[in-house]
């Protein structure tokens, strides 16, 4: 592990006390917040505010040279962000977050603050669609390569003087695979080069990359940690541990004055937050993709519960996974919780027994029966969100990848007859019962279908 940089001073928050860390359902509820002193609000409040009162011209200087705690201007932090920064630092294992407009803004902003253009990042290919899209298409437009890893060894040879980092999906979605976290940390430590997890999927109750050697973890706060589909949001969580000092040749950023923010050497100011106060104060401050209050507020609801939820999405999965298997209508399902998966041994090593709440299985009889059985459900949302508390249902050969050729959905993992289900934590009976009818009638509609087209036959 990286020794931690002498830590001179933090941006946020009182410094964390050598006390019992809080279990992630306890964190979930009251880190970051106590009754605030003077309205004794127990809710945390919505700081629905542009900017923040200096005591005196003294007090203001002292704010802007980070002398003091406090707040300016809510383009580089507000107090309600604050509750949930915290909150999921201290969940992810962090030692500080920053909360950003979209999990979009959390993957590019993460990377944006380690690259310049001349500058190279490597990836493993199992990415949500628009990150994806950045990789291959935006971010090689600002000079910026981005060189696909065809699996966790080879990321190694694709190291060079101006890699910047190694990124992946601490589950790949949709793809559902288990990213060998350890193996990557290993490579990125012996090169030092920081690793970049996206952790979105697996959530920090399932799976803390941090402990597996991340160096930075990103999050669509979107999909399970606000969890009823009401916000996009992002954070991006420092673990503290990547000494940009050391790694200095390969980070001058760091540890050289900073003539865009008063010249400011970011290591010595922020010591191990250098990272995060960087890209606090160079990418929020001068792009400004922040979250709303009002956003992060609701987030906050959707954190208290996410450890409840996460059990029962997990659960309810399990049940449907082994209930389309036994399916008579199912062609084939891809669960990573089945030992025969090839999915199963990494989802083991980095889940243990319980598996995300995503899977994927194809209706018997083709595109035709996998768009009726869509079609048919009921309780299930067609859409293509997930970690909503709803179940949620995709076709992607009719939608998200409907552009592509068979031979481009095939390389994608998609198939004709494919569904993909984000699986919510509705009651299992119903969503069993909606499967099935759903299932049932696609076989219907088959036979009708084959009776149409024999009655035509007949008359032809
Ligand atoms: C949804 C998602 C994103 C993007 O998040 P938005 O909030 O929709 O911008 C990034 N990564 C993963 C893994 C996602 O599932």
């Amino acid at each position: 592990m990286e020794q931690r940089a002498n830590s001179t001073q933090s941006t946020g928050g009182e410094s964390k006390p050598a006390v019992k860390r809080w279990k992630p359902e306890t964190i979930a509820i009251h880190e970051g917040y106590r009754p605030e002193p003077t309205t004794k609000a127990v809710g945390v409040p919505i700081y629905q505010t542009v900017a923040y009162e200096f005591e005196s011209a003294e007090h203001g200087a002292a704010l802007f040279n980070n002398e003091v705690e406090g707040n300016i201007y809510s383009r580089l932090g507000n107090p309600t962000n604050a509750v949930l920064e915290k909150r999921i630092a201290a969940l992810e294992g962090g030692v500080e977050a920053l909360a950003v407009s979209s999990g979009m803004t959390a993957v590019y902003y993460a990377l944006a603050n380690l690259v310049e253009a001349g500058d190279n990042f490597i990836s493993l290919p199992q990415l949500y669609g628009r990150t994806y899209t950045l990789f291959a298409h935006v971010f090689p437009r600002q000079g910026v390569e981005v060189r696909f890893a065809a699996n966790e060894a080879q990321t190694e040879r694709l190291i060079d003087g101006k890699t910047k980092a190694i990124f992946c999906e601490s589950v790949g979605n949709p793809a559902g695979n288990v990213a060998d976290l350890a193996v990557l940390a290993e490579i990125a430590r012996r090169h030092g080069v920081p690793l970049v997890v996206d952790n979105t999927i697996a959530t920090p109750i399932l799976l803390r990359p941090i402990e597996y050697g991340a160096d930075i973890v990103v999050h669509a706060a979107t999909k399970f940690l606000c969890g009823h589909g009401t916000t996009i949001g992002g954070l991006i969580v420092d673990s503290g541990r990547f000494s940009w000092l050391r790694h200095r040749d390969r980070f001058p950023q760091f540890s050289q004055p900073e003539p865009a923010y008063h010249d400011v050497v970011y290591t010595q100011r922020f010591g191990d937050a250098a990272y995060l106060a960087r890209c606090r104060t160079l990418g929020m401050g001068n792009t400004g993709a922040v979250l709303a209050p009002f956003n992060a507020f609701l987030i906050l609801q959707g954190v208290e519960t996410l450890a409840l939820r996460v059990e029962r999405h997990v659960e309810n999965a399990r049940r449907v996974a082994e209930f389309l298997r036994s399916h008579e209508r199912v062609a084939w399902v891809s669960y990573a919780g089945f030992p025969d998966s090839p999915l199963y041994p990494m989802a083991r090593k980095y889940l243990g027994d319980r598996c995300v709440s995503l899977l994927t299985f194809g209706v018997k009889g083709g595109y035709e029966a996998g768009i009726r059985c869509f079609n048919a459900l009921q309780l299930f949302m067609r859409m293509v969100n997930m970690g909503d508390a709803k179940s949620l249902a995709c076709h992607p050969a009719s939608t998200t990848h409907r552009q592509l050729t068979p031979e481009e959905q095939a390389k994608a993992g998609v198939t004709p007859e494919m569904l993909r289900l984000s699986i919510g934590i509705e009651h299992i009976d119903d969503i069993l019962e909606d499967l099935d009818q759903a299932l049932a009638a696609s076989a219907a509609a088959e036979s009708s279908t084959r009776a149409v087209a024999g009655a035509a036959a007949v008359r032809g």
